[in-house]
């Protein structure tokens, strides 16, 4: 296990930890933000899932009463002309 992050696992036979040695480099480092994506996407995905049924059905509402309101234009510029 590293030393500096125990979400870096590596084989015992290495000198270090290659993700360390990674991020050292400036390369990717893919374990780093697991932790804080976890935590984020799991607060993210509840707030997500409560907001997103309204959210989903909030303009599918507005574009019924915007279409509904153009058809009674449309029906009054007819009627008018
Ligand atoms: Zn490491």
């Amino acid at each position: 296990m590293c030393g500096n992050r125990k979400v870096h696992t590596y084989s015992g036979h290495l000198p270090e930890c290659p993700w360390c040695a990674r991020g050292r480099l400036g390369r990717f480092d893919p374990f780093p933000a697991l932790p804080d994506l976890a935590g984020g996407g799991a607060a993210g995905g509840g707030a997500g899932a409560g907001a997103g049924a309204p959210a989903a059905k909030f303009p599918t509402v507005l574009l019924v009463v915007a279409a509904l309101l153009v058809l009674a234009l449309l029906v009054v510029a007819v009627a008018t002309r």
